[in-house]
């Protein structure tokens, strides 16, 4: 797996396999949304639903949105963006660690 850029806008960061955010980003999250995003994260990976990945997926952006207002830059064009290439490398993690689990 590829090393990961955090998808906060303007953030260089790399995170951590299994990170969605850089730390300071992850930890400048309000509590409920972090918590949201590792509910949905593990709802899927119990009963691998699509709506389920639709729901973190959701988290996710809005997370990125959070993010980007709190910093005063620009958020839907290119946050949505980051989250469809997010999206994308979320169902390459998944297809591997499906290929990993049987
Ligand atoms: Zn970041």
């Amino acid at each position: 797996m590829t090393l990961s850029r955090c998808p906060a806008i303007g953030c260089e960061m790399p995170t951590n396999p299994g990170m969605f955010m850089c730390r300071p980003h992850w930890f400048g999250l309000p509590k409920p949304i972090r918590d949201r995003v590792y509910q949905c994260w593990r709802a899927y990976l119990r009963d691998r639903q699509s709506e389920q990945l639709i729901d973190h997926a959701e988290i996710c952006d809005e997370a990125i949105r959070f993010t980007a207002e709190k910093e005063g830059r620009a958020p839907p064009g290119p946050a949505d963006q980051r989250a469809a290439r997010l999206r994308l490398r979320l169902l390459a993690d998944m297809r591997a660690e499906r290929g990993a689990a049987s």
